[in-house]
């Protein structure tokens, strides 16, 4: 299946996507499963970032390869961090970074949105909480994250995370290609095999913690060759069997 959230004349919308159409939900996948009867092409619809988080839990260095881009050995536990939800972003919607902003960096991630509350899980029983996975960039202002000391306002600046297009179910998290795009030019490209911690370990760590609620978001850390976006770029994160979330800076 395949989820998007979208605006309609009535507000906010979820539906299922078939070919060309989306056919219309009650509610969110995640608060029951109930058809309307209804349909719209999908064309004509504006998407919305298909979650309705109480929070963005996010990894740092998941990739060995990126945290020695970083100038770090790959850590030995997950390094946990949150985005607020002021920084959530459309599909096709603009960064729009303050202008203080010297260094506007991009972050293609694997982003898990979560079906069921889910609370001190086994790794073995992961699948049962996971609604499924989309494309999420994890914008930094990268001068700011490292003036700071700690990443709160460089991670969390309004529209600092574009999730999206849709939520797809029936993939194996580890196994999936991550490309980020800039201008159409190859920035990014790597595999979730080489994740240092995998989605199903990620979910016990993080719930040993903290509660995941119905619709929260876990972005699961980046691949190497991160680098700076300008005004005008468009940045795209393609995720093999899930789509591309494209976005514009202002
Ligand atoms: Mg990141």
């Amino acid at each position: 299946m395949k989820y998007v959230r979208f605006l309609s004349a009535n507000g906010p919308q979820w539906g299922v996507v078939e070919g060309e159409q989306v056919k219309t939900l009650t509610c969110a996948p995640y608060e029951g499963m109930e058809y309307d009867g209804g349909s719209v092409n999908l064309a004509d619809c504006s998407l919305l970032a298909p979650c309705t988080p109480t929070k963005i839990v996010c990894v740092g260095k998941n990739y060995a390869e990126h945290a020695r881009e970083m100038g770090a050995e790959p850590p030995g536990f997950p390094v946990l961090f949150m985005k607020g939800l002021n920084a959530l972003n459309t599909p096709g919607g603009e960064i729009d970074p303050p202008e203080f902003v010297q260094r506007l960096d991009y972050e293609g991630e694997l982003a898990v949105v979560i079906r069921r509350r889910a609370s001190k899980i086994r790794a073995e029983d992961y699948a049962g909480y996971v609604l499924g996975y989309t494309c999420l960039n994890d914008v930094t202002a990268r001068d700011v994250q490292q003036h700071d000391g700690q990443w709160t306002r460089g991670k969390s600046m309004d529209g600092f995370c574009p999730v999206g297009p849709w939520v797809v179910d029936g993939v194996d998290p580890d196994r999936l290609e991550v490309t980020t795009r800039l201008n159409g030019s190859v920035v990014q490209q790597g595999n979730t095999r080489d994740f240092i911690t995998t989605v199903p370990k990620l979910l016990e760590f993080i719930t040993a913690s903290m509660t995941l609620e119905p619709g929260d978001v876990v972005a699961t850390g980046t691949p190497a060759g991160i680098g700076p976006m300008q005004s005008g770029d468009v940045v795209e994160v393609d995720i093999s069997h899930i789509g591309v979330l494209r976005n514009t800076v202002k």
